[in-house]
C-alpha cells in the first residue's frame, strides 16, 4: 500500500478505511467473499498492461507468449473443475457473460424465460430495466407461495409460450435448483437451456450443489461469489452448442474488447485453489453456516423465505415485524453486519424499499467462523430487527468478540 500512499494519500486513505470496515464488520452479502492472497497478488501484477485480444495462439498482438500460458492454464482448470467441453474465461462480469450469450443465441424479439427479478431472478434474465428485457420478448416464471420454484408452473407456461431459451439460476433463491426438470421441460418445447450458476459456482464446484453441467447447453457464472476468485465472468457450453453459436466470437469481438489478463490470472488461481480437496470443506462449511444461522433466526421467531435454505443464503422476511428491508439494511449496518435489502416474493414495496433482508454465508466462512458463531450472529440481527436503534449498541458487542476471534486471513501487513 506504500506505493499508493506515496502516489494518492486520498485513495489510499479510502483503502485503508475500507480494509477497516470489512474487518470490523461480519459480511453477509450473500454475492461477496474473500479473496486469497494469491488471487489479491494476481490482480495487481503486471499482466495489467498487457493487450491480448483475441485468443490463446490467435492473437491481435504481439508479446502475447505468457498471457497465453495464463489464459490455456484458466481455461484447463474450468474444464477440469466443472466438466465442461467448451470454456471462454474472459468475459468481464457475469453480466457480460450473459450478455454474449443471449447476443450468440437469439435475435431481438426471441421469447426467452427467465425468474422473475421479484422472485429471486437477476437483471439479466429479462429485466424490462435491462438489455435482456429490452431486445428479447420476456415470459417470466416464479415461485409458488412457499417459495418454491413451481416446475409444473414453468412447463405449463413453456408449453404456451415456446421459448427459444429458458434461463435457470437466480440471485435470491435458497433452495436446490432442479436442472434436470429444466432440461426435461427445455426438450419438451425444443428450447435452449441456459444455466445462470454465478451465486452457487462454488457449491458446485464443492459437490454440495448438483451441476447444471451435464443438463445445460450453457452455464454461466461470475468467479467472484462462492467460487471466491476474482470479480470476473465465464461461459462454459457443450461443444454442439459452441459450434452452433461460437461464444468466442460473441465475446469478442461482439461485446468486450481485450481480455483483463490480470484477473484471467486470478481466475486461473481461483480454479487450482477450487480443485484442492479443502475446497470441498469450505463448501460443505458455508451450507452447514447457512443452515445454523437459519435456524438460528427461526429459533428467535424471525420468518424465513420457503422455511429454511439448501444453500449459501436465505431471506428474512419482514412483514410480521412491519418493518422494511431499507431501514434494517442500515439499522445491520450500524450494528457492523453487512447485508441487502431485497424483495420477497410478491413484494408490494419498491426494490428501493422492500419487505426483506438477504443474508449468505461465503465470505464469513472464509473468514473461519462455525456454526456455533452462526448462532450468535443470529442472536444479534434477532437484537437489531426486535429492538432496533436501541439494540444496535448489545449487538454491535455481540460481532466485536466475532470479528476479534476470527481476524481476516491475509490481513497482516495489508496496511
Ligand atoms: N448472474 C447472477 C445470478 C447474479 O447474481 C449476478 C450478480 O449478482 C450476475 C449474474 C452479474 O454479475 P456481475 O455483477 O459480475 O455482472
Amino acid at each position: 500500500l506504500n506505493d499508493i500512499k506515496n502516489t494518492d494519500a486520498e485513495v489510499a486513505e479510502a483503502i485503508v478505511k475500507e480494509f477497516n470496515r470489512q474487518s470490523q464488520h461480519i459480511e453477509l452479502i450473500a454475492s461477496e467473499n474473500w479473496v486469497s492472497p494469491a488471487v489479491m497478488s494476481a490482480m495487481g501484477s503486471v499482466l495489467t498492461n498487457k493487450y491480448a485480444e483475441g485468443y490463446p495462439g490467435k492473437r491481435y498482438y504481439g508479446g502475447c507468449q505468457e498471457v497465453d500460458v495464463v489464459e490455456e492454464l484458466a481455461r484447463e482448470r474450468a474444464k477440469e473443475l466443472f466438466g465442461c467441453e467448451y470454456v471462454n474465461v474472459q468475459p468481464h462480469s457475469g453480466a457480460q457473460a450473459n450478455m454474449a450469450v443471449q447476443f450468440a443465441v437469439l435475435k431481438p424479439g426471441d421469447t426467452v424465460m427467465g425468474m422473475n427479478l421479484d422472485h429471486g431472478g437477476h437483471l439479466t434474465h429479462g429485466s424490462p430495466a435491462n438489455f435482456s428485457g429490452v431486445y428479447f420478448n420476456i415470459v417470466p416464471y416464479g415461485v409458488n407461495d412457499d417459495g418454491f420454484i413451481d416446475y409444473d408452473e414453468v412447463e405449463r407456461i413453456a408449453l404456451e409460450c415456446k421459448p427459444k431459451m429458458i434461463i435457470a439460476g437466480a440471485s435470491a433463491y435458497c433452495r436446490k435448483i432442479d436442472f434436470k426438470r429444466f432440461r426435461e421441460i427445455c426438450d419438451k418445447v425444443d428450447a435452449v437451456l441456459f444455466v445462470d450458476m454465478a451465486h452457487i459456482a462454488g457449491l458446485v464446484a464443492a459437490g454440495v450443489h448438483e451441476s447444471p453441467v451435464p443438463y445445460a447447453d450453457i452455464v454461466t457464472t461470475t468467479t467472484h461469489k462462492t467460487l471466491r476468485g476474482p470479480r470476473g465472468g465465464m461461459i462454459m457450453a457443450t461443444a454442439e452448442a459452441n459450434e452452433k453459436y461460437n461464444f468466442n466470437k460473441a465475446v469478442f469481438p461482439g461485446i468486450q474488447g481485450g481480455p483483463l489478463m490480470h484477473v484471467i490470472a486470478g481466475k486461473a488461481i481461483c480454479f487450482k485453489e477450487a480443485l484442492d480437496p479443502s475446497f470441498k470443506e469450505y463448501g460443505q462449511q458455508i451450507v452447514k453456516n447457512a443452515q445454523a444461522l437459519c435456524k438460528g433466526l427461526q429459533d428467535r421467531g424471525i420468518k424465513i423465505v420457503s422455511g429454511g435454505t439448501d444453500n449459501h443464503l436465505m431471506l428474512i422476511d419482514l412483514t410480521p415485524f412491519e418493518l422494511t428491508g431499507k431501514v434494517v439494511e442500515k439499522l445491520l449496518d450500524d450494528a457492523h453486519i453487512t447485508a441487502n435489502k431485497n424483495t420477497i416474493p410478491n413484494d408490494p414495496k419498491s426494490p428501493f424499499v422492500t419487505s426483506g433482508i438477504r443474508l449468505g454465508t461465503p465470505a464469513a466462512t472464509t473468514r473461519g467462523l462455525k456454526e456455533a458463531d452462526f448462532d450468535q450472529v443470529a442472536e444479534a440481527i434477532s437484537i437489531v430487527i426486535k429492538e432496533q436503534e436501541a439494540g444496535v449498541e448489545k449487538a454491535r458487542a455481540i460481532i466485536k468478540t466475532l470479528t476479534d476471534k476470527y481476524p481476516l486471513p491475509g490481513a497482516e501487513g495489508f496496511c
